[in-house]
């Protein structure tokens, strides 16, 4: 598998560029493309990568089989379209796009033309996650009665930018936390938000956009969700917690980008940590992607996955804004 990564990131320098030469070997990364050719060359030297290239076309005649998108987040569908106008199969970041609409156009142009499209969420993927779905799969909580999500971080200095003050980039917590975590809850319990009511706030790191968020959701099992985002918060830990009628499983530090955390389920017989695996994330979902690509298996998260933590996310933001109940809209997907 060849690659061409759309946009010289941040994300991609950190996880991304490692994880397709550790499945697909040291040349696997072979063009980038940057809205600057001087940033573009200077990051493709930093990455040895062969290509730096500013222009979208270039990338997309070189000899890759696939891109990874990790742009700011407006030029995620027009990317995504012309790449799959040029039969590359696509690897794109979350929010896939800045309305659930185009991320159903790009999702149902990959299927007719027969290509694999994915969304990078790394947590489900996480081993942790995995081995709270399998308990949760065992019947080890019983029915679900609820799920809370701990994910209020202190966003680091160096991505201190975009996020912060550019709505029209796709900036704000619910647009990048959000989406993780509805991915997360649909992943745990199989099923889709139905109507949610939010609040949102800014405590001064937030210029325009939110930089907190609440949120409540209701499940069609009758499961209630909690959830809370922020970019804020130096010293909150992350955690998910799933009670059900047999059993409760905290846990703790798991809504991260590495493989940590601590799972304890509790019955009536007691409080038991569960042992997970600890591979890389971002390993396992550029794997999963390689292999849907032969032809084995499906992505970790598909577009359809993408379309929907974006539909939950896009309902939070609506609820936020208007102080109302609002009924998710999947785009007829
Ligand atoms: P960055 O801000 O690092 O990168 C976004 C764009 O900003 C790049 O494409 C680049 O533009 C420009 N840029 C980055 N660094 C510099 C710099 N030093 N100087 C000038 N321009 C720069 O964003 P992230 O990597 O944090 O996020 C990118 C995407 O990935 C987003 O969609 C985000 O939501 C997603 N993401 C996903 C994560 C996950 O775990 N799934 C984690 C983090 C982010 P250009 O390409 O034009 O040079």
């Amino acid at each position: 598998m060849k690659w061409g990564l759309i946009g010289a990131s941040t994300i991609a320098a950190e996880r991304m560029i490692e994880a397709f030469r550790a499945v697909s070997g040291g040349g696997a990364v072979t063009h980038v493309l940057s809205s600057s050719p001087e940033r573009a060359e200077s990051y493709a030297a930093e990455h040895g990568i062969a290509h730096g290239v500013s222009d979208l076309e270039a990338l997309l005649v070189g000899d890759i089989d696939a891109v990874y998108i990790s742009t700011t987040n407006e030029k995620h569908f027009s990317q995504a379209m012309a790449a799959i106008a040029a039969g590359k199969h696509v690897l794109c970041e979350k929010p896939l796009a800045m309305t659930v609409a185009d991320a159903v156009t790009m999702v149902r142009a990959a299927e007719k033309a027969g290509l694999v499209f994915a969304t990078n969420h790394h947590l489900r993927n996480a081993g942790s996650h995995l081995a709270i779905r399998e308990a949760v799969r065992d019947g080890r909580v019983g029915d679900v009665l609820s799920v809370r999500v701990f994910h209020a971080v202190y966003l680091p200095p160096h991505l201190q930018g975009w996020r912060l003050d550019k709505p029209e980039a796709g900036g704000g917590v619910i647009a990048d936390i959000v989406v993780h975590d509805a991915d997360t809850v649909r992943f745990h319990l199989g099923e889709d938000p139905v109507d949610v009511v939010a609040m949102a706030s800014s405590a001064g790191m937030g210029k325009g956009v939110e930089d907190s968020a609440m949120s409540v959701w209701s499940m069609p099992s009758g499961a209630m969700v909690q959830t809370h985002e922020s970019f804020t918060h130096r010293f909150a830990r992350s955690g998910f917690q799933i009670h059900g009628t047999r059993g409760s499983i905290v846990a703790t530090d798991v809504m991260t980008q590495g493989a940590v955390g601590e799972i304890v389920l509790t019955t009536e017989t007691g409080a038991e940590v569960l042992p997970y695996d600890t591979h890389d994330l971002y390993w396992r979902s550029v794997g999963l992607f390689c292999d849907a690509v032969a032809g084995q298996g499906r992505p970790a998260a598909d577009g359809v996955d993408g379309v929907k933590s974006l539909a939950v996310a896009a309902a939070v933001a609506k609820a936020a804004e208007t102080g109302r109940r609002v009924a998710v809209d999947y785009g007829g997907i």
